[in-house]
C-alpha cells in the first residue's frame, strides 16, 4: 500500500491536516507516541538550537525527509553520536544508518528559509519568538542511500507504507498550539501533514473564534489596529455565517524587520493555522494600503476557516474557483466595509480581477484553469462569478449560496461542486438566463469571455461600468 499525503499548497483550502493533541502520560520521555511509526522529540536548547531525538517503531536502514525542498538541513543539522549520517541525495535530505537503527539523535539549528511551494520550517519573530512547522520532521523509509538517490527528488516515486508521524515539542518558553497556550510540551500527530507550534513571549490576542500571536516588533501603527481589525473580521464572519468557529483559528503574525526594500509577505494555511510572515522597509510608514492588504489577506484565509467549518467536503481541485473565488468575494466586501471608501475599494478589486481573469477564460473554461497554468483564475474569475451569482440571487447573498450549497452537499453525501453551486444560486431566486452563461463560463468555456461576463453582470443590479477599451472600471450601484 502506498499512502502519500503531503499538503503542499499555500493559501489553499484543501489541505488535509490530521492533528490531534494527544495529551498524556508519555510527555516527559522521548518514547514513541502511541500509534505512530516515527516520533520526533524536539527540545529547545539554551543555545537556540533544538535536540531532535527520533524513535522508530521498527528498525530502519535509511530514511528520507519527505519535505526536503529548500535544502536547509545539511550544514545546519548534525547527527549526534556515531552510526548515522545526514546527506542530501538528489534532492532528498537522507539519514543513512550503518546498521538497522530504532533511534537517532540530531541537533538542529533553525534556518529561516522560504521553500518554494512548501511551508517555512521555522519562522522567526522579531521579538525573539519562533514558530516551527512539525511537518519538517516527517521521515519515510528507504532501503539505502542508492534507493534515496534513485527517487531523484520525486516523492511520487517512493513506494511503501508511510509511517504516521508524531512530533513532541518541549520548551521552557510559552507555547501556542491548536488554539491554546501550553506549557512544557505538546504533541502533534499527522500523516503527511503537520502544524505550526509557536514558542515565545509574543502578544496574544484572543476572540471567540481565534487566538492570535502577534510579533511585538511589528510597527506601532500595525500593533495599534491589529487587535481591533482581527476582532472586526471575525465578528463580521460570525454574523454573516451565523456561527462561530468550533475549532478556534490560530493566527501567527511574524515580522521580519525593515531591512529589505519595499514590502514582502509570505502567507500559508495549515488546517486551522494561518501564518503571515511580513517584512520590508515600506512597513515603517503608516499606510492605509498596507493595512488593507494585511486585513484582506487575513479575511481571505479566515473565510476558508468558515467555509471548512460546515463539514461539507471540498470538491475537485479543478473547481477551486468555488472556494478561492468565494473567499475573495467575501474578503473584498468585508475589507471594503472597514475602509473609508468602500465603493472605491470594491471597484479597484474587481477591475483588477477582470484584467487578470480574461486571459484564462480566453484559453478555456474556468474549471481546470489551474492545470492549464492559470491558477490565479480560480481567485480572479472565481471572485467575478461569485459576485455575479450573489448579485443575481435576489433571495440571498454569497453566504446564503454557500450555506445552501454545503447543506445540499451534506444531505447528498457529495463534495461541494459547480452543480451544487449553481443549484444553490437557482434556489435563491436566480434567473435561469443568468445561471446558463455562468455555467458556460465555468464548465464549457466561451468564445467571448468579456462579452459573456458583461452580459451576465447586466442581468444583475450591479450596474457595471466600463471604459472605452471594454475594461471593467467599477460599479454604479454598490451593494
Ligand atoms: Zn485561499
Amino acid at each position: 500500500m502506498t499512502v502519500i499525503r503531503i499538503g503542499f499548497a499555500l493559501a489553499l483550502a484543501m489541505i488535509a491536516s490530521a492533528c490531534d493533541g494527544a495529551g498524556g502520560a508519555m510527555m516527559d520521555s522521548a518514547a514513541l507516541i502511541e500509534g505512530t511509526g516515527v516520533t520526533a522529540t524536539v527540545s529547545e536548547r539554551a543555545d537556540g538550537r533544538f535536540d531532535v531525538d527520533y524513535v522508530f517503531a521498527a528498525p530502519q536502514t535509511a530514511m528520507i525527509f519527505s519535505r526536503s525542498t529548500g535544502d536547509y538541513r545539511v550544514g545546519a543539522w548534525e547527527v549526534a553520536g556515531e552510526g548515522a549520517r545526514l546527506e542530501r541525495l538528489n534532492g532528498f535530505d537522507t539519514l543513512v544508518f550503518d546498521a538497522p537503527a530504532s533511534q537517532v539523535s540530531l541537533v538542529a539549528e533553525p534556518r529561516f528559509v522560504n521553500p518554494e511551494g512548501d511551508y517555512s520550517p521555522f519562522v522567526d519573530f522579531s521579538d525573539g519568538g519562533l514558530a516551527l512547522f512539525t511537518g519538517q520532521f516527517d521521515l519515510m523509509p528507504v532501503a539505502d542511500a542508492d534507493a534515496a538517490a534513485a527517487l531523484e527528488g520525486r516523492l511520487d516515486r517512493w513506494r511503501g507504507e508511510q509511517p504516521v508521524l508524531g512530533v513532541r515539542v518541549r520548551s521552557d518558553r510559552r507555547m501556542v498550539f491548536e488554539g491554546a497556550v501550553r506549557e512544557g510540551a505538546i504533541e502533534d500527530v499527522s500523516l503527511g501533514g503537520g502544524s505550526f507550534v509557536y514558542l515565545g513571549d509574543g502578544e496574544i490576542v484572543e476572540g471567540r473564534s481565534y487566538i492570535g500571536v502577534i510579533d511585538r516588533g511589528l510597527p506601532d501603527w500595525v500593533l495599534a489596529s491589529i487587535d481591533r481589525d482581527m476582532e472586526a473580521i471575525f465578528a463580521l464572519y460570525e454574523t454573516r455565517w451565523q456561527r462561530p468557529l468550533d475549532e478556534r483559528a490560530v493566527l501567527y503574525f511574524a515580522f521580519g524587520g525593515y531591512d529589505n526594500p519595499g514590502f514582502s509577505n509570505k502567507g500559508g494555511v495549515s488546517g486551522s493555522v494561518i501564518m503571515l510572515d511580513t517584512s520590508g522597509e515600506a512597513m515603517r510608514e503608516e499606510s492605509p494600503r498596507l493595512r488593507n492588504y494585511l486585513n484582506w489577506f487575513f479575511a481571505h484565509e479566515v473565510a476558508h476557516q468558515f467555509q471548512n467549518a460546515s463539514g461539507a467536503r471540498n470538491g475537485d481541485t479543478a473547481d477551486s474557483w468555488i472556494h478561492e473565488g468565494g473567499a475573495n468575494t467575501m474578503a473584498n466586501a468585508l475589507v471594503a466595509g472597514m475602509t473609508e471608501e468602500p465603493g472605491a475599494y470594491i471597484d479597484t478589486a474587481y477591475a483588477q480581477a477582470w484584467t487578470n481573469c480574461l486571459p484564462a477564460l480566453q484559453d478555456g473554461p474556468l474549471r481546470g484553469a489551474g492545470a492549464r497554468g492559470y491558477f490565479g483564475a480560480y481567485y480572479d474569475c472565481g471572485s467575478l462569478v461569485s459576485l455575479i451569482a450573489a448579485a443575481g440571487a435576489p433571495d440571498g447573498d454569497i453566504y446564503a449560496i454557500w450555506q445552501a450549497m454545503q447543506s445540499a452537499a451534506l444531505d447528498m453525501d457529495e463534495p461541494v461542486s459547480a452543480d451544487l453551486f449553481f443549484a444553490a444560486m437557482s434556489g435563491l431566486g436566480a434567473d435561469a438566463d443568468l445561471v446558463r452563461p455562468l455555467r458556460r463560463i465555468v464548465i464549457e468555456g466561451v468564445v467571448d469571455p468579456a462579452g459573456e461576463l458583461r452580459a451576465a453582470m447586466a442581468m444583475t443590479p450591479l450596474s457595471p461600468e466600463f471604459d472605452e477599451a471594454g475594461q471593467l472600471t467599477g460599479f454604479g450601484a454598490q451593494n
